[in-house]
């Protein structure tokens, strides 16, 4: 167990980890963030702040010699220099973090437990995407196999011959096969150290243009009798990576079942509906499974909970959205509402 009064490590200084940190200090936790950015949101409410690239080994050996326990808020951490970590607990585990960061592994690993995905095939050449149109047809879509996020490095094939204007480059990619769903839902589990997993209720998200744009609590009837299916996958997964922390699997909820789409080792945009809409938030579990502590009561606060993105220029309208006393805004402290940036979030609560 490591007691309140302990740093926490951080790997990664986006607004997840800002919000893992705020959790953090609730419970009496230093935190020490390790990011490469200049800017980082985490930082500014952390007690020590690591700015150096992910593969100085050195400076990911002081910051651990600062840390009880390390933990990241970003799958894309390359694994290898994580070594220099040493004896400090990385929770959740590199094993977790290595199957993430990789679309076809994560899919790969998930199927061989059971789990439904949309037909999939790795590509690397133009005669590979030709085959993989040709065996899993059209529509489809491209994606590169590490790295991409909120719709970034992807493209939608609605027929053979949209691919020829692709240039493939020398990223690893994977084709899939578009899925019809009537739904898409998340899956967000916490398993603490002794192996007890608590569900957060699964909220029906919506995205715009490949971006969650809202997670609402409960989801309607088409999820609900998915959500089952998808939690007994999602437990054998953490069971089967031995997880301790945080862990959310992404659902598209179809005729044929639950269809999973993708995991993240991490506290998930789609659980940010946590902080106000249940008894005890994702940031909150997460610090306690890290820090061996009991897990705290999941359960809804609510009727219904319904989150918002703010993104880009949306943020602007934050007095607006103030002057909705049922509404709880967030703003994460970026300097610069780019198109496509997630700024803050607003949750509004039905009791
Ligand atoms: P991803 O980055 O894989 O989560 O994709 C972002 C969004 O694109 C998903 O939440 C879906 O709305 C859509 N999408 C991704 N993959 C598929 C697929 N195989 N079939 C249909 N829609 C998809």
């Amino acid at each position: 167990m490591i007691p309140p009064g302990e740093t926490i490590g951080i790997l990664g200084g986006g607004q997840l980890g800002r919000m893992l940190a705020m959790a953090a200090a609730q419970l009496g936790y230093r935190c020490h963030v390790f990011a490469p950015e200049a800017e980082s949101v985490a930082a500014e409410v952390c007690a020590a702040h690591t700015r150096a690239a992910w593969h100085d080994q050195a400076a990911l050996s002081r910051f651990a010699a600062d840390c009880a326990v390390v933990t990241y808020e970003f799958e894309n951490v390359p694994v290898a220099p994580l070594a220099a970590l040493g004896a400090v607990p990385l929770l959740p585990n590199a094993r977790a973090l290595e199957v993430a960061q990789d679309r076809l592994n994560e899919k790969e690993f998930v199927t061989g437990l059971g789990g439904i995905a949309a037909p999939f095939m790795p590509v690397d050449t133009a005669e590979d995407l030709a085959d993989a149109m040709a065996e899993i047809g059209t529509p489809g879509i491209l994606k590169t196999r590490r790295e991409g996020y909120d719709g970034k490095g992807q493209w939608r094939i609605m027929a053979e011959h949209e691919a020829d204007g692709i240039v493939l480059g020398d990223q690893a990619l994977i084709y899939e096969g578009f899925v019809h769903f009537t739904a898409e839902f998340s899956v967000i589990l916490c398993r603490g150290a002794d192996g007890t997993i608590a569900f957060w209720d699964s909220a029906e998200n919506v995205h715009e243009g490949g971006i969650l744009a809202r997670s609402t609590v409960p989801a309607g009837s088409a999820v609900l009798e998915q959500v089952p299916a998808a939690r007994d996958l999602a437990a054998k997964v953490a069971d089967a990576l031995d997880y301790v922390g945080v862990l959310t699997l992404e659902f598209f909820a179809t005729a044929d079942g639950p269809v999973f789409n993708e995991m993240a080792p991490r506290v998930h945009n789609s659980g940010h509906w946590t902080i106000e809409g249940a008894l005890t938030s994702q940031f909150e579990n997460h610090i306690r499974a890290i820090c061996g502590l009991p897990l705290g009561d999941t359960r809804l606060a609510a009727t219904r909970v319904e989150m918002r993105n703010l993104i880009g220029e949306a943020a602007e309208d934050w007095a607006a959205l103030l002057s909705d006393p049922a509404n709880h805004l967030h703003l994460y402290g970026k300097a610069a509402a780019r198109p496509g940036r997630k700024m803050g979030h607003v949750t509004r609560l039905t009791i």
